[in-house]
């Protein structure tokens, strides 16, 4: 397949070419493969960088709601917006359909708009690679920000964030005057922590959540590379439209912060070498799901188990087997 057109087409910012390119990236078919490798290195050429902005929060908080009014801002800053979702759970939870279209009604109707559903199946290992890939098929098309919207489960955050220049954490008001077992590990990732609903009933409740959330993220790690006062925590109403504007300013100042200083172009390069080892070791555990692999690996642990080969034996000779031409 010649990818040439369709590179050249993503590029001109036809959105058809674009969805149907990044169809091509998630095929799990082999010769789909090659071909999206092929149309990847075509498209980088293009040389443009947008603003990759990854967004987190659990089922209900809002998220869908936020990226209609934000996106809808961003677009009357005459600004072109792309949003794509990563669900990496088979049995969605909480009836919310990343990325569902009918919950950015407007936005979704944008001709500056490009939103992409989570596809229902993808194959082991390839959600965080089809996800980068569509990412670069965004950024070729020239877009100027690329939404990256997933659940606050597993290791969602942590593949959204490997993958982001910017990484959001939406938030509801707490009920009480307790955190909501938001894990550490996910906050020290938030470059901005946006409490939502700070509007009618709530507004109280979020403002007391968002000042929680700003006195538990100047506790935790000290990032030298950034502006004393981040990571920051804002409340902001996605249904209101509050606060969306200055969430937005935030986000400018960090990534121009960070532009300036290298970091930028730093964390692009770590995020880089990070993706490469991990399609390794994807690669790797492919090879181990072959019939042939299976069959070693049974036979070989028969062996262990038997107590005619110890494990690091048998591990050596699974490994040499996977050699290829071995
Ligand atoms: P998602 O599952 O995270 O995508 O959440 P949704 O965007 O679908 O929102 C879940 C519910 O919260 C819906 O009923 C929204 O109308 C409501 N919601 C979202 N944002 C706000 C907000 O800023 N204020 C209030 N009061 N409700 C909101």
């Amino acid at each position: 397949m010649d990818v040439h057109p369709m590179a050249a087409a993503v590029i001109a910012g036809d959105r058809r070419a674009l969805a149907r390119a990044i169809t091509l990236v998630e095929s799990a078919r082999s010769d789909h493969r090659l071909a999206a490798d092929a149309l990847i290195s075509e498209v980088a050429k293009s040389g443009r960088q947008s603003l990759r902005i990854g967004l987190s929060g659990t089922p209900g908080v809002g998220k869908s709601t936020f990226i209609e009014s934000f996106g809808m801002m961003l677009i009357a800053q005459g600004l072109r917006v792309a949003v794509l979702a990563v669900d990496p759970s088979s049995a969605r939870s909480g009836g919310s359909i990343l990325g569902d279209k009918t919950r950015m009604e407007h936005l979704s109707r944008e001709p500056n708009a490009f939103i992409r559903p989570s596809p229902s199946q993808t194959h082991l290992g390839g959600v965080a690679r089809r996800t980068r890939e569509a990412v670069s098929l965004c950024e070729a098309a020239g877009f100027d920000v690329v939404l990256i919207e997933t659940v606050g489960v597993g290791q969602s955050e942590t593949m959204v964030a490997e993958m982001a220049d910017l990484f959001i954490l939406l938030l509801a008001p707490a009920g009480g005057d307790e955190l909501q077992g938001v894990k550490r590990g996910i906050m020290e990732m938030a470059d901005l922590i946006l409490v939502n609903k700070a509007d009618g009933d709530l507004k109280a409740a979020a403002t007391r959540t968002m000042a929680d959330y700003a006195g538990a993220l100047r506790l935790l790690r000290k990032r030298p590379q950034d502006p004393p006062d981040f990571p920051k925590a804002l409340a902001v109403s996605a249904l209101a439209d509050e606060g969306l504007g200055k969430a937005w300013e935030e986000m400018t100042t960090l990534a121009a912060w960070r532009r300036e200083t290298g970091h930028f172009a730093r964390r692009r390069s770590e995020q880089a070498r990070h993706w490469f080892g991990e399609d390794v070791r994807q690669g790797l555990l492919m090879r181990l799901t072959t019939p042939d692999a299976r069959e070693s690996m049974a036979t070989l642990g028969d062996a262990v188990a038997k107590g005619t080969l110890t494990p690091s034996e048998a591990a050596q000779r699974m490994l040499h087997k996977l050699k290829p031409n071995a």
